[in-house]
This record gives C-alpha cells, structure tokens and sequence, in this order.
C-alpha cells in the first residue's frame, strides 16, 4: 500500500488526485490533507478519505475544521506549520503538492529536506527555489515526479536517456483563449473570457496564466531546474489541440513525444503510481481524422512568455520577483482592478525596479516575494488601471 500526503487538497488538481485515488483503490492510502481555507470542503475529504491528519492554513477555518471533526480521530493543524508537517510527514511514502502559487515553497523545502518522493504540481516553488534548492544539494531529481502535464510528457519522452543525448525539450501550449487576437481586441478582454480555457479544466489562477502565456513562462524554468536544461534548450511551440502534451527532440534528430488527451487526471496519475501503469479514468485519444498543428507563439502580443525567459536568464531572486507580482497582477484582474495588457506591464515594471540578489537563501526569496507583491500592488493603485 503507498501512503500519500495531499497538499491543495480543495484546489483543482487535489480534487482531481483524490478522484484518481478513489478510482485506484486500496493499493492507496491518504495519510495528510492540507487546504488553504475551505473548511467544508476539506471536512467531506477527510470523512471520506479518513487521514491521520489534515491542516489548514487559515487559523479560523481551523478552528472551524476542529469542532467539525470532533467526531474522528483526526489530527488537525494550521498555519504554515501544519502545511510543512504534511509535507514531511512521517508515514507519507509520496507527497504531492498541488497549492497553487508560492505557498507551496516552504512545504516543499521541507519535503526535499525530509527525503520524501514528490509528485509536483505547484510550478511556483521551483520557479522561486529551483536556482535555491539545485545550489544547497536539495534538488534530487530522481525524488521530484512531474505532475505538470508537460513536464510529465517530458520525463515520459526523456525514459532513461543520458543528458548529453538530449538536444532539445518542446513545451506545448495551447495558446489559450486569445491566440490570434490583436492587441486591441487583448485590450477589451474580459476575465470571464480569460476564464475560459479551449481545452483544460484548471483553477482560475492558472487559467489566466494560460491566456497570458505566463503559465508557459513559468513552465520553461520549472523545466529547466526538473530536467537540468539549458534555457536555450527550451522551445515553446503552440499546439493548439493539448493532444501533444509535449516533446524531446535527442542529438540524432529523433524526437520522441507524449500524446493523450487533455485531462490532468493523466499526470496525476502517472505520478502516483509511478513506476508502474495503471488503468485508469481518462478518455482515450483516437487518433483518426484528427490534426495537430504546430506554429510559433506571438511573443509580441503576449510578452509574459519573454519576461519568464528574461527573469530564468537574470537568475537569483529575479523569478520570485516574476511570480510575485504575476500573482499581484492576476489577483487584480480578476478583481476588474487593471485590463488583461496591464498583467505584462504590471509585472515589467516591478522586475524593472528590482535588485536582484544573486546566490539568495531562503530568506531572500521570501523578501523578494514579499516586496514584488507590494511593489506590484504599488503600481496597480498609482495607475487606477489606466497603465495602457
Ligand atoms: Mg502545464
């Protein structure tokens, strides 16, 4: 039986993991749940799932949790305590992160530290720490399984290659909702329409990051600190289908690529029970009078992509920077604070004032966080949302 601790349990992807979990059976065990804030959800979870232990991260919503579960013999902790005693949790043979942002840095420190197998699905933390954790010897690659559905096309395609084999890495993306539009149409969007995304089903955070192309942004660096690439190693090609969900292209020319429908319960479960293959929920691609198209990202329009690549080249707290003021940025968006054009511009201008600290600890990228996030809220009051 594999013990699993679950962070982001209530979030798209910990949804989803529970549900390949529940499909898998007693093979698998859910040890820990962590959550942000959503009592209620969680408490359905643990009634289901029965872990030795769940947290939330809000301190009222904790609470609230406690008395709820006052029937079971649940260990209920909060803050971010209770999210790094999940992660490293002793009976937890895989811990899979699914937080969406940087709350999922520390945890995963942690984790790396504790010498747990990780299924990672918060790209952030390895945008903030990859440079971090790679430096300090807390990078093990063979303990990190992609759950990003590129990323595990990535290491599905890589198999047991040698890393001077190795060319190039294709990242698919979708385009998102807006590919083709003109930076006037850009200008009207709505985030209702930024919400929704031609063909995958993912949390609202994320799914702006698709239409703003920063999710491939971040995808790259998560990229280059998983698989110890170069970032010139790293093309983004779009695909508009998310049937390809993504590429390795070895130094004789052969390119070797992972196709599937476009269903995160896909990674996730590829993550779980890794090594090993399983039957499993997702609908089967056919291949029959379909096509799959490849063009080039429109780097003009959607300057998110550049400014990741930008931050990865600049290194040390640069792409915290990056992440912070990103998830300022869509914040405000969603909120009607700024237009879908002032996400980049929001974001530029805080990497633009920014000083990086080159050979950062811990503490620095937490400032750096801290003060892009200001920094971009600084920004976004100054301009009323009248920056384009
Ligand atoms: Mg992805």
């Amino acid at each position: 039986m594999k013990k699993i601790a679950l962070l982001g349990s209530t979030g798209s992807i910990g949804r989803q993991t529970l549900e390949v979990l529940a499909n898998l059976g007693t093979d698998y065990k859910v040890v820990a749940l962590t959550a942000g804030k959503n009592a209620e959800e969680l408490e359905a979870q643990a009634r289901k799932f029965k872990p030795a232990m769940v947290a939330l991260h809000d301190y009222e919503a904790a609470q609230r949790l406690t008395e709820a579960l006052a029937d079971l013999n649940i260990r209920i902790e909060s803050g971010d305590e209770g999210q790094v005693n999940a992660s490293t949790w002793s009976d937890a043979e895989l811990v899979v992160m699914a937080q969406v942002g940087f709350s999922g840095f520390l945890p995963l420190i942690a984790a790396l530290k504790a010498g747990k197998t990780i299924a990672l699905a918060n790209k952030e933390s390895l945008v903030v720490g990859g440079e971090l954790l790679d430096r300090l010897g807390l990078l093990d690659r063979s303990r990190i399984l992609p759950v990003d559905s590129e990323h595990s096309a990535v290491w599905q395609s890589m198999a047991n290659a040698q890393k001077d084999e190795i060319a190039r890495v294709y990242l698919t993306a979708s385009g998102g909702p807006f590919f083709g539009y003109t930076r006037e149409k850009l200008h009207e969007v709505t985030p209702e329409q930024a919400l929704k995304h031609p063909n995958w089903q993912m949390g609202s955070k994320i799914t702006i990051d698709s239409a703003t192309m920063m999710n491939k942004g971040l995808e790259v660096i998560e990229a280059k600190w998983l698989f110890d690439l170069k970032l010139e190693q790293i093309e983004v090609v779009v695909h508009r289908q998310s049937i390809i969900h993504s590429m390795v292209e070895y130094i004789d020319g052969s390119i070797i690529a992972q196709l599937g429908s476009p269903d995160m319960r896909a990674p996730i479960q590829y993550a779980l029970t890794y090594p090993e293959r399983k039957t499993g929920l997702v609908e089967r691609y056919n291949p029959f009078n379909s096509q799959l198209t490849f063009e080039s990202p429109d780097r003009q329009n959607f300057p998110c992509l550049d400014l990741a690549y930008r931050a990865a080249e600049t290194g040390g707290t640069m792409p915290a920077v990056l992440n912070g003021a990103n998830e300022i940025a869509v914040e405000n968006f969603l909120a009607g604070k700024i237009t879908f054009i002032d996400i980049p511009a929001v974001i530029e201008s805080v990497m633009t004032s920014h000083q990086t600290v080159k050979n950062y600890n811990l503490k620095d990228a937490v400032t750096a966080d801290r003060w892009a996030r200001q920094k971009a809220e600084e920004i976004i009051t100054g301009c009323k949302g009248r920056m384009n």
